[in-house]
């Protein structure tokens, strides 16, 4: 049978029943996983259509890809994600339209998105990343720096700290993807002991998300997997 084009969100219904399942399997209920559609590159029809068949949540890497998205879906009740690297210079947009940033790995990003998180909102919830491997291609801050930056970030006015972030090395075996996000509740954990209880780990994406939620994942990212394979980025 062919798939009618018109079908709605075929991708949304499929991810929804593989989150399901990865969370009864961990004992855990699926609705304390957040599933966010990555919007990167993808075009804003079937965007649009995920939100009407109910995704609620959308992250964005690019500034000037989530202000097109925003004008495409004015009108749609959405909670917005800043998921990708964070310039000093570009803080104001991100700490104005946004509620939530994950991708937090200095203290002065998070003193500038706290300066100009506009006082009608409510503080901006924010993740930190944390380079897991010490990959040097990756942003995050490294784990034995995180106490510190933790600290510092949770002390800020206008941000609520709500968790960790993590972008680990690909693996193909789900035993090495668990233990990625292991490392990465374990961090969460100690924090805990330190005083400091987040409640938020934003990792997981289309080819390691069930690995994910078996370690506690409560933020999956999800782009391909829900959209279609992207189109080769143009920047
Ligand atoms: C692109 C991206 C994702 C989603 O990747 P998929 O493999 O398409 O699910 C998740 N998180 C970040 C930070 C990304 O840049």
């Amino acid at each position: 049978m062919l798939t009618a084009p018109q079908n709605p969100s075929p991708g949304l219904a499929r991810v929804r029943e593989r989150i399901a399942r990865a969370a009864r399997e961990a004992c855990r209920d699926p609705a304390s996983v957040t599933l966010i559609g990555v919007a990167k590159s993808q075009p804003a029809a079937s965007i649009a259509r995920a939100i009407d068949d109910g995704l609620a949540d959308l992250g964005e890497n690019y500034l000037q890809e989530a202000e097109a998205h925003a004008r495409a879906l004015a009108g749609r009740p959405l909670r917005w994600h800043f998921i990708g690297a964070l310039q000093s210079n570009k803080t104001r947009p991100v700490a104005e339209r946004f509620d939530w940033v994950h991708t937090v790995d200095r203290l002065k990003i998070a003193e500038r998105l706290s300066a100009q998180r506009p006082a009608q909102l409510p503080p901006l919830a924010v993740c930190i990343q944390v380079n897991l491997a010490g990959e040097a291609s990756k942003a995050g801050v490294q784990p034995d720096q995180l106490p510190a930056l933790a600290r510092a970030v949770a002390a800020l006015p206008r941000l609520a700290l709500r968790g960790l972030m993590a972008l680990p090395p690909e693996e193909t075996e789900i035993a090495r993807q668990r233990h990625w996000f292991r490392e990465l509740r374990r961090l969460r954990d100690a924090l805990a002991q330190d005083g400091l209880s987040l409640d938020a780990l934003s990792m997981g994406m289309s080819g390691d998300f069930e690995a994910a939620i078996a370690e506690g994942a409560t933020h999956l990212r999800i782009g391909s997997a829900l959209f279609g394979p992207r189109p080769p980025p143009v920047r």
